[in-house]
C-alpha cells in the first residue's frame, strides 16, 4: 500500500484557487477557518491559495473578528477594485460612460448630449471620454479589462461588427472602426442584452428574465440563467418588433403595427418637446393631455407585457428611460397586465428596472468583468 501523500495534481490545486475566489465573491468576508469548513480543504491549502491571490491583489486583509479571550482571527476580503471594465452607451443624441468594479458597481458616471456620426470625429470624441473617465477615477492602467460600447443594433457574436443597425444607420460598422483612438481591448454588445445582463447580474434572486427596454427604441432580450439567449441569428428578443395592430402604424423596420410605434419614450416625450421628465412631471400634476397619454401607452404595455409572458412564462423587467420613471406605477401596470393573462392575473412578474439610467453601459462594461472573473 502506497503511503507516501502525492502532490495534488495542477487540476485540483486549480480547482481548489477557484473555489476559493468564487466563495469570496459571494461573501463579505472569510476567515481561513470559514473557508476549510465551507470546502472542506486543509488550512494548509487555503491558507497558501489565500497568501496567492492577495500577492496578486484580489484578496485583501479586512480586519479581525471572532472569539474573545482567545486570538481573534484575521479576516479576508475580495479587493472589488483590483480590476475595472469601462462601459459606453451609445444612442442617437448622447453617449453615457461608466466604471464598474469586479462586484458590478459603478463608481463613475457621465452622459454628454453628443449627436452620432459614422466618423472619425466622433470616433476620435469616444476616445477622449474614455481617456477622460480613466483619469477621472485614476486607475492604473494594468488594472483597466476592457471597454464595452453599447449600441442600438444587433452585433455578430464575436462582438465585432454591427450587422443590423438600422437606428443609427451604421449596418456594417465595425468594432476595431469604432474604437480606433481606445487603446484597451474593446468589445460590441446589443444595447437591450447588454441592459437586460445587467439586471440579472445585480440582482440575486432573478437569473431567468425578460428585459423589456423603453427607450426611444423598444429593445429586448431573453436572459436564461444568468445569460443572453441570443438566438440563431442574433435578433431573438426583439419585442420591439412584435406587432400588436395589424396594418398599424408604420415602423422603420418596413413592417405596420410594430410594438417600437406604441411604447417608444418619445410617444410620451412627443408631448413635453422631447423632455421624458417633464411627462412625468406632468402625469404627476395630473394634466389632462399627459393622463390620456399614459392611460393609452399603459394599455399597449399592458398587451406587450401579457404577449411576453405567454411566450416566457419568466419574470419581465420594465427598464428604458421610461424605466427610470416608471416605479410609482407598477401596481397599475401590473393591475392591467394582469386583466389580459389567463394564468397569472396578480401579474407579480414584472419588475420595475434596478438601474435607472446606466444599465447599458454598465451591462457593455461587466462584459469584460465576467470574462475575467471566469479565468480566475
Ligand atoms: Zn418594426
Amino acid at each position: 500500500m502506497d503511503n507516501i501523500k502525492k502532490p495534488a495534481s495542477l487540476e485540483i490545486q486549480r480547482k481548489n484557487y477557484t473555489d476559493i475566489f468564487q466563495l469570496f465573491l459571494q461573501n463579505e468576508r472569510l476567515t481561513k477557518q470559514n473557508i476549510v469548513n465551507a470546502l472542506h480543504l486543509s488550512l494548509p491549502t487555503v491558507t497558501q491559495n489565500i497568501n496567492l491571490l492577495c500577492q496578486q491583489g484580489l484578496l485583501c486583509e479586512a480586519g479581525t473578528m471572532g472569539n474573545t479571550g482567545g486570538r481573534r482571527a484575521m479576516t479576508y476580503s475580495f479587493s472589488a477594485d483590483a480590476r475595472i471594465a469601462i462601459g459606453v452607451d451609445i444612442t442617437r443624441n448622447h453617449v453615457a460612460i461608466v466604471a464598474v468594479d469586479l462586484r458590478g458597481a459603478v463608481f463613475y458616471k457621465e452622459r454628454v448630449r453628443k449627436k452620432f456620426e459614422r466618423c472619425d470625429d466622433y470616433y476620435r470624441f469616444l476616445g477622449d471620454m474614455v481617456r477622460h473617465c480613466i483619469e477621472q477615477i485614476q486607475c492604473p492602467e494594468e488594472r483597466i479589462l476592457g471597454v464595452g460600447i453599447g449600441v442600438p443594433g444587433l452585433v455578430t457574436a464575436d462582438n465585432q461588427t454591427v450587422f443590423y443597425g438600422e437606428i443609427l444607420h451604421f449596418t456594417g460598422e465595425t468594432c476595431a472602426n469604432m474604437s480606433r483612438y481606445i487603446p484597451y481591448p474593446t468589445a460590441l454588445l446589443n444595447d437591450a442584452s447588454a441592459a437586460g445582463f445587467a439586471e440579472t447580474w445585480i440582482n440575486k434572486d432573478i437569473k431567468t428574465a425578460f428585459y423589456l427596454m423603453l427607450s426611444n427604441n423598444i429593445g429586448g432580450a431573453v436572459i436564461i440563467d444568468g445569460s443572453p439567449y441570443a438566438g440563431y441569428h442574433h435578433h431573438s428578443g426583439e419585442v420591439g418588433h412584435l406587432c400588436i395592430e395589424r396594418n398599424g402604424r408604420p415602423c422603420y423596420c418596413g413592417q405596420k403595427g410594430c410594438v417600437d410605434r406604441y411604447l417608444a419614450a418619445t410617444e410620451l416625450s412627443d408631448l413635453t418637446d422631447g423632455r421624458l421628465a417633464d411627462f412625468f412631471a406632468l402625469l404627476e400634476k395630473k394634466d389632462p393631455r399627459a393622463l390620456a397619454c399614459w392611460d393609452t401607452y399603459l394599455d399597449d404595455l399592458a398587451l406587450t407585457n401579457r404577449n411576453v409572458h405567454m411566450l416566457f412564462d419568466c419574470p419581465i423587467i420594465l427598464g428604458g428611460y421610461v424605466g427610470e420613471y416608471i416605479a410609482p406605477y407598477m401596481d397599475e401596470i401590473r393591475r392591467r397586465t394582469g386583466a389580459l393573462d389567463p394564468f397569472e392575473t396578480d401579474a407579480e412578474y414584472l419588475h420595475a428596472c434596478h438601474y435607472r439610467t446606466e444599465a447599458i453601459a454598465a451591462g457593455s462594461a461587466l462584459h469584460f468583468i465576467v470574462k475575467f472573473l471566469e479565468t480566475v
